[in-house]
């Protein structure tokens, strides 16, 4: 077996299919956010990045910032073991209560990911009860696939957000049978929203639970930053709440939420919590800080929207095919993987503005797109760029831009 010439061909055909992914070398510049630096093959070089995942710039908190270095002066850079062997540091004690009071639950549970709570927190959910039937969306995120596939059970998926398919689903399953449906709030690469309290009708009416991912939402919806659930007046009634720290929370790790039975059976069970060192100390202080500094200020919240509402109706206005989505992500439409990626390298390389190409399998093929994410930090003045630049890019590129409402006339 040449092993290299393995790998070297399992490259070849990723390249062949135009979605070999390259990914920028970038440096975050705390307190100047979206401005970074780029270390550019030429050297280094300023841009804008308009595809953080930190939504609210929680990153570069001082509140964050300070928890992390204070606690890391305090207690040290590590956590020292797994929580089996080393026990609970104190600032995750914390950070579970603040989590579980975000989402009015019992019991919260951190795992070191967004990912690794999803894989491992449904794998061990439905696994412990016999014979579950998991009831997916149709795009749910990889990590909850994952979870879905390892518990082992039997799935059937249902089409994305339609509440007549899943309602057909429970009705033909058996009544006596556990169920978990599982699904998102907010789903990122469309930005488009669950009906989450119709899923919970349903559920409660075919007695199944509900296991929702609000990765995208926490800290950015509901008025304690609770998310979707929060603002649709369903967190008592979605069983389990799953959600990151990294994205609007700045930092790192993800949890999940519910009763303390069954935050005790995961902790007691699963495998992806048990086996692995826990958080370190500075990342749960700074966590708990961003997440309490949320629950309070909806400054960054309002702002947050009042930037995506912008940076739409400015896209729109210079004629780009935007997604039409119902909350901050903004996906720009291109259609084919190799456009896709000459767009975001020629708004990198001659525009100083960072926006990753999303490709397949992230989205299907046919519809890759650059998605953009607004902070509250984004000038009028950075999206009037962002516009000039994309109408640059797309002419350049023999694009299709729509006609300008008023040019049309
Ligand atoms: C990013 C993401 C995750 C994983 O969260 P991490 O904390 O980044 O591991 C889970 N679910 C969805 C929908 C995501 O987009």
């Amino acid at each position: 077996m040449d092993y290299e010439a393995f790998f070297t061909g399992a490259l070849a055909q990723l390249r062949n299919e135009r979605r070999y992914r390259v990914f920028a070398d970038l440096e975050r510049l705390a307190g100047r956010f979206p401005h970074a630096i780029w270390h550019s093959p030429q050297g280094k070089r300023d841009v804008i990045v308009w595809c953080s995942n930190d939504y609210l710039g929680m990153g570069q908190h001082p509140k964050v910032i300070g928890a992390m270095v204070e606690t890391a002066s305090r207690m040290g850079a590590g956590a020292g073991g797994t929580r089996n062997i080393a026990g609970t540091n104190h600032p995750l004690v914390e950070l579970e209560r603040e989590l579980a009071d975000l989402h009015r639950k019992e019991a919260a549970l951190v795992f070191t990911s967004g990912y690794i709570s999803n894989e491992t927190g449904i794998a061990t959910m439905a696994k412990l009860m016999p014979d579950c039937l998991i009831i997916s969306d149709a795009l749910n995120h990889n990590s909850m696939i994952e979870g879905v596939r390892r518990s082992g059970c039997e799935k059937v998926i249902f089409r994305h957000n339609d509440l007549g398919h899943l309602e057909a689903l429970l009705r033909a399953a058996d009544p006596s049978r556990p169920k978990l449906v599982v699904f998102e709030s907010l789903y990122s690469m469309d930005g488009d929203v669950a009906p989450v309290n119709a899923i919970c009708d349903l559920a409660q009416r075919y007695g199944a639970m509900t296991y929702c991912d609000e990765v995208h939402a926490v800290g950015m919806y509901g008025p304690r930053g609770g998310g979707i659930c929060e603002r649709d007046g369903a967190l008592q009634r979605v069983d389990v709440i799953e959600g990151t720290l990294a994205k609007a929370f700045g930092c790192l790790g993800g949890y999940i939420t519910g009763s303390a039975a069954l935050i005790d059976a995961v902790r007691s069970y699963a495998p992806g919590f048990i086996f692995t060192t826990a958080l370190p100390p500075p990342v749960c202080a700074a966590a708990a800080a961003a997440i309490r500094h949320l629950k309070t200020s909806s400054a960054e919240r309002e702002r947050h929207q009042d930037r995506a509402r912008r940076v739409k109706a400015v896209l729109a206005e210079a004629g780009l095919p935007l997604i039409a989505s119902d909350t901050h992500i903004v996906p720009v439409f291109v259609g084919d993987p190799e456009n896709c990626k000459a767009a975001s390298d020629l708004l990198l390389e001659e525009h100083g503005i960072y926006i990753q190409p999303i490709n397949y399998p992230t989205v299907p093929k046919g519809t890759e797109r650059l998605r953009i994410t607004p902070s509250p930090y984004h000038t009028d003045a950075l999206i009037d760029g962002l516009a000039e630049a994309l109408v640059d890019v797309w002419e350049r590129l023999g694009l299709p831009l729509t006609k300008r409402a008023v040019a049309a006339e």
